[in-house]
């Protein structure tokens, strides 16, 4: 067994291991798990310095998540925009393809907190989804998604990466992993001697807090940028962990510093059980507007917002305020205007 499945095995996932560490209600906890499980490595665990701390809002299930009846468990559509199981094809030239139902640590903000960890999603059978995309030549770049697909084996992923770089009108490859945010031992120098084989490949991983930057996450990702693969950051805008201008601007500063490409910060979507983690759209923007200028132009990613319905991703900044700032209009790619509202 790898270093890494050995600190899967050793991951807290109960209630009883986690009061044993905190003090919490285990009661509490257990309600939260029963709807949406907990895991933690021992790594990220390792990173709390005390409880309600941005390290911990990210992992430790929190009663709130089960008082939250505006939001929706699927905002984006993305069960309607799926073709066949586990792809999901909303733009023209660019699908989504979750290869994974697991997670080294169940984010407890997460986008697929429907699914994500839990019983009963399972991963797409691989065959059908390729024969998906070979048979749609306008696909021309395809993102690896789940859960985590470097939570799958090298050998597994191998095979997803060897089918897709087979098709000749698939460009690029793209990965989201959280790994080298919560399990950097899964880096290892045999998976990117392996990942190196089906260039071009980009990494985008998801790093929220300056915390979050460490030497063990700093050596991950210069092992994937040492094999030549460009690593980008999707962070997302969370109360009380990343919500605070110089928070995120040090984030971004030490993202450049591990050679890491900051690329998106995401207004959290209405997905029902992550209520408590909501900003509202001004307050991100004055997040954003402490990076420009103040900072490199390559610690300045975009602020955008991914619009209920499938609709697509647009940039804050393109938007239009109604006159008490709770109602914005934005225009699409497909150039519809759209009425987003804060909850
Ligand atoms: C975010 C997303 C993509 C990729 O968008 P980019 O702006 O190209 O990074 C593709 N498909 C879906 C369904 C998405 O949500
Ligand atoms: S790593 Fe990503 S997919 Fe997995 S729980 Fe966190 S946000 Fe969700």
């Amino acid at each position: 067994m790898e270093a890494w499945e050995k600190s899967l095995r050793n991951c807290i996932t109960s209630p009883e291991e986690l009061a044993g560490l905190f003090h919490v209600q285990g009661e509490d906890v257990a309600q939260v798990v029963r709807r949406y499980p907990m895991r933690i490595t021992p790594y990220y665990l390792g990173l709390i310095r005390e409880p309600g701390d941005p390290i911990w809002r990210q992992c430790v299930p929190d009663p709130e998540e089960l008082h939250d009846f505006v939001q929706s468990p699927d905002p984006l559509d993305e069960e309607r925009l799926s073709p066949v199981p586990g792809l999901i094809h909303r733009y023209p030239d660019r699908v989504v393809f979750l290869v994974s139902t697991a997670c080294a640590v169940y984010c407890r903000f997460c986008m697929r907190k429907r699914g994500v960890g839990c019983q009963g999603m399972s991963p797409a059978p691989v065959d059908e989804a390729v024969a998906y995309i070979a048979a749609h030549p306008e696909i021309r770049d395809v993102i690896l998604s789940g859960g985590d697909p470097l939570l799958l084996s090298d050998e597994r992923l191998e095979a997803i990466l060897a089918a897709l770089h087979r098709i000749p009108h698939v460009e690029i490859i793209r990965i989201g992993t959280r790994a080298p945010v919560t399990l950097p031992e899964r880096i290892t120098a045999k998976l990117t001697r392996m990942l190196k084989r089906y260039q071009p490949l980009y990494v985008n991983t998801h790093f929220n807090h300056p915390r979050e930057v460490t030497e063990a996450s700093a050596k991950a990702c210069a092992r994937l940028a040492d094999a030549g693969i460009q690593l980008g950051n999707q962070s997302v805008l969370l109360k009380g962990v990343n919500d605070d201008p110089r928070v995120m601007r040090e984030l971004m500063q030490r993202l450049l510093a591990i050679r890491v490409r900051p690329y998106y910060i995401h207004q959290m979507d209405l997905v029902q059980g992550t209520a408590h983690f909501r900003t509202r759209v001004a307050d991100g923007m004055k997040v954003v507007a402490a990076l420009r200028g103040h900072t490199s132009g390559l610690a300045v990613p975009h602020y955008v917002i991914d619009l209920p319905g499938g609709k697509g991703k647009v940039e804050v900044s393109s938007a239009r305020f109604s006159a008490d700032g709770s109602r914005l209009t934005v225009t699409n790619y497909l150039g519809e205007e759209i009425e987003y509202r804060e909850v």
